[in-house]
Order: structure tokens, then C-alpha cells, then sequence
């Protein structure tokens, strides 16, 4: 496994923007605004439908069909993919042209095939509206355990004998959590091994309490610290942070705040 974070771009303010780049998946993580790097993405993986998170879907597709790209799917939960539809018929309208697109209900335990022999399912999340997140899997192989340590000559030799070696497993390459309180991290066990975990954090001191957090239906740093043993060892990224702290104190706060084996896990895109 390298330990090489996967690179992401794009912004995340809570009530603000959420559109997350995941350039070598070619997908964004919901699509909050349109920018210019977003466009070449043909996926977006739809968390909810509040409109910071939401509001650019029909520039997005309107963009890519004026450049003369492949239609783009959007995946989002089943209970808003009626009022996605209506959403690009009345920007179609107002456009004067219809506005291609692939809109994909999907619900927690479908599965929908991405490029390159990935897959993405979504997990149930808890906010204020219909919501879920979602996990990009892959498929790997790994030794089995009875082979471990046996020698490279004794490996091949076993092979050529059409012995299978090699199993195959499943890797949760990314979850991203969308809007939702830290229920989260104790019911969806594939995010404690996840090899990149994109989750919102909206709050990070006692400028909002833990208690306004879960009423809005958000998450506390304060929430996160007490389920530090719940959260994944490789890449964590914090996103969704509120419009009150700017991003020198976001970075003050979450260095000062978090123990030193997280400090060296997290990331913050803001
Ligand atoms: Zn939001
Ligand atoms: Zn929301």
C-alpha cells in the first residue's frame, strides 16, 4: 500500500459551497458550485439536497453539454431524484434547451459500477434532510495467509502447479459523509478502514456547543475526539467546517486540538 494521499481539490463551507474534486476517480463529492476544474468530472455523488451542496447540478451538465462532453451522471438519494429531475426540466426551460444528464437514484446497500472495475455504494447518514454517504470500493489481491512468508522460487513453483496463492479482497478506497451528526463513525464499519475518510466537521470549538451542532445536524470536534479510536489510520480529511472561522484559525485550531497521532493523519479542506 503507498502511503501517497489521494489527491483531492475544491472547497467546503458549511451553508456555504461543498463540491469536492476527486480528480483521479473522476468524480466530485456533491456539487455545491461548478468550477472550471469540476466540469471535467463526468460523476458527482450527490449527499443530500441542501443547495449548498446541490445548488450547481444543472450548471454542471448545462456546462459539459456547451463543451460538447459525454453527459454526466449525478447519483443521489432515491427520495430527492424526482425533484433533481424537475430541477434540470425547469434550468432546461429556462435555458431554451433540454439539458443532458444521467440522474441515478441509488439507495444504502445498491451498488453502482464506476470506471476501472471500481464501485461505489452509499451508507446511511443522519442530517436534517434525506442524506446518505458513500464508499468507492476496489478489488485487490492479496496473499492468502497460509502462503505468508514462503519464499518467491516456492511461490512460483506453487503457481505454475495452478495452486491459487492469491486472494482477492475488497479495499474502501474513500467515504465521504456528506452532512450528518458523528452517529456515523459507530454504525458504518467500513469507515474505520477506509483508506482516505472525507468528513464533515462544521464545528471545532465552544464558539457552537455539541448539543446546537446535533441540532442542526452536524458534527463537533469535540464529537470526533471522543471517537478518535473509531476513526481510520491513513488519510482523514475534515471538510464542511463553518464560515465562522477563518482558514489560519481552522488550521490553528484543529493542530492545537488534536492529539499528535492524529495531527500527522488529517488533512482540512476548506
Ligand atoms: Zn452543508
Ligand atoms: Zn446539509
Amino acid at each position: 500500500m503507498s502511503n501517497e494521499r489521494i489527491v483531492l481539490a475544491g472547497f467546503s463551507v458549511a451553508g456555504v459551497e461543498t463540491a469536492i474534486e476527486v480528480p483521479s476517480l473522476k468524480l466530485v463529492l456533491d456539487m455545491g458550485r461548478c468550477s472550471r476544474t469540476a466540469v471535467n468530472q463526468p460523476f458527482v455523488l450527490v449527499s443530500h439536497g441542501h443547495l449548498d451542496h446541490a445548488g450547481a447540478l444543472t450548471q454542471h451538465a448545462s456546462r459539459r453539454s456547451m463543451m460538447k462532453m459525454p453527459e454526466p451522471t449525478y447519483l443521489v438519494p432515491g427520495a430527492i431524484a424526482g425533484e433533481v429531475e424537475r430541477l434540470f426540466d425547469a434550468a432546461g426551460t429556462l435555458d431554451g434547451q433540454p439539458i443532458p444528464r444521467r440522474v441515478v437514484a441509488i439507495e444504502p446497500g445498491q451498488t453502482f459500477a464506476l470506471p476501472g472495475g471500481r464501485w461505489l455504494r452509499p451508507f446511511p447518514t443522519f442530517h436534517r434532510v434525506a442524506s446518505q454517504g458513500y464508499t468507492v470500493w476496489e478489488r485487490r489481491h492479496r496473499l492468502r495467509a497460509e502462503f505468508q512468508g514462503t519464499a518467491g522460487a516456492a511461490l512460483a513453483d506453487l503457481k505454475r502447479r495452478g495452486v491459487e496463492v492469491d486472494e482477492p479482497h475488497d479495499v474502501a478506497l474513500l467515504s465521504f459523509t456528506g452532512d450528518t451528526r458523528v452517529e456515523v463513525l459507530e454504525s458504518v464499519p467500513e469507515l474505520q478502514q477506509t483508506e482516505t475518510l472525507v468528513m464533515e466537521t462544521s464545528f471545532l470549538d465552544g464558539r457552537v456547543s455539541v448539543e446546537d451542532a446535533r441540532a442542526m445536524g452536524h458534527i463537533h470536534l469535540d464529537e470526533v475526539l471522543d471517537r478518535r479510536a473509531l476513526l481510520p489510520r491513513r488519510d482523514i480529511v475534515f471538510c464542511h467546517v463553518s464560515a465562522r472561522y477563518g482558514q489560519a484559525e481552522i488550521e490553528r485550531i484543529v493542530a492545537a486540538r488534536l492529539p499528535d497521532e492524529l495531527r500527522e493523519l488529517v488533512r482540512v479542506l476548506v
